[in-house]
């Protein structure tokens, strides 16, 4: 079998009536790249830069951020390499930021608000992040995004970031792109209005299935209620995806669900774009996706959708598509 996994390895993301999507990885830091790329990662969906700050006493400067970037940037030197910025708060903590205790932690005080907050921060992980756009064709994405104001506020940063590298005459990318996370249920409905300011989409369905079935993802208790299948879930994903393509922007999604080969018809038939994952799962999505029709999927997907249990869903797409069983 896993000889069989290796072939799909090297190969095009494509159906098997040629519709091209992206297989990219999702990353904790340098130390992540290599694997991504012998696992056949197309690019990198996710970079989460958090993990650069934890597990230490003090922040990181902007040398050793730029570092960290440009490293991967250069690993992937055409591909998209996507970096979030911090997404810090809710269950993971920094000792030097001494964070509020909150009763409800991931309804607080996290992600972009926090760097929002706190200007200095942000300022110098977009100045690094910008620096390293000058060796690859890095993304930014930011966490969290709640309303576009807060991408208003976010793009402002970045625009005193790409001022004061101008005036310093340190050189970045000429283009680029802004996109957001789509994992707050009302940015995921308001997705047609944030698609006029943001250059893509990548959905977080780990905090977005969170956020909409009210359910704690850590909390063992009601795992059941974290359910990326229910079809008001599946709904909202195809709304996100539709309303962006509407707007001419591109969708990823760097969730769990993505690397899901039951997920991956349906998301197919949606017409997401690129799938972000563990690039121990890139080889079997690869292979599956090779096998599948898009055409026929975007069938399946809007019956699919029609279904009333997340269990029915599930086994509708595995009695239409044997190759997912
Ligand atoms: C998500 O929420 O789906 C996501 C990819 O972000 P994280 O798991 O880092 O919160
Ligand atoms: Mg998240």
């Amino acid at each position: 079998r896993r000889s069989r996994l290796q072939t799909y390895v090297s190969r095009a993301s494509e159906t098997a009536d040629g519709k091209h999507v992206e297989l990219a990885a999702n990353i904790g830091g340098p130390q992540d790249a290599q694997a991504a790329r012998t696992g056949g990662a197309e690019g990198i969906g996710l970079y989460r830069t958090e993990f650069l700050y934890m597990g230490r006493d003090t922040m990181p400067t902007e040398e050793e951020q730029f570092l960290a970037y440009k490293i991967v940037a250069e690993m992937f030197p055409s591909q998209p390499v996507v970096i979030r910025t911090l997404d810090i708060g809710g269950d993971k903590e920094l000792p030097y930021l001494s964070l509020p205790k909150e009763a409800n932690p991931f309804l607080g005080y996290r992600a972009i608000r926090l760097c929002l907050d706190r200007k200095d921060l942000f300022l110098t992980q977009l100045r690094a992040i910008l620096r390293a756009s000058a060796f690859g064709n890095v993304k930014i994405m930011y966490p969290m995004i709640s309303n576009i104001e807060e991408l208003r506020q976010a793009n402002a940063v970045l625009a005193e970031a790409k001022a004061e590298l101008d005036a310093e005459g340190i050189a970045y990318g000429p283009d680029v792109e802004v996109g957001i996370m789509i994992e707050v249920p009302a940015a995921g409905m308001a997705a047609d209005q944030l698609a006029s300011e943001a250059d893509f989409f990548s959905i977080g369905t780990n905090d977005l299935v969170q956020y909409m079935m009210a359910a704690d993802r850590m909390n063992e208790t009601i795992a059941h209620l974290s359910e990326p299948f229910n079809p008001g879930v599946l709904r909202l994903i195809r709304h996100v995806i539709q309303s962006a393509h509407a707007k001419g922007r591109w969708v990823g999604m760097c969730g769990e669900m993505a690397g899901n080969v039951t997920a991956i018809p349906l998301l197919l038939g949606m017409g997401l774009d690129e799938f972000s994952m563990g690039a121990g799962s890139i080889a079997a999505a690869r292979g599956l996706l090779h096998k599948l029709d898009s055409e026929e999927m975007k069938q399946l997907a809007s019956e699919a959708l029609e279904l009333y249990t997340a269990e029915e869903i599930k086994q509708y797409v595995i009695s239409r598509v044997p190759a997912v069983s």
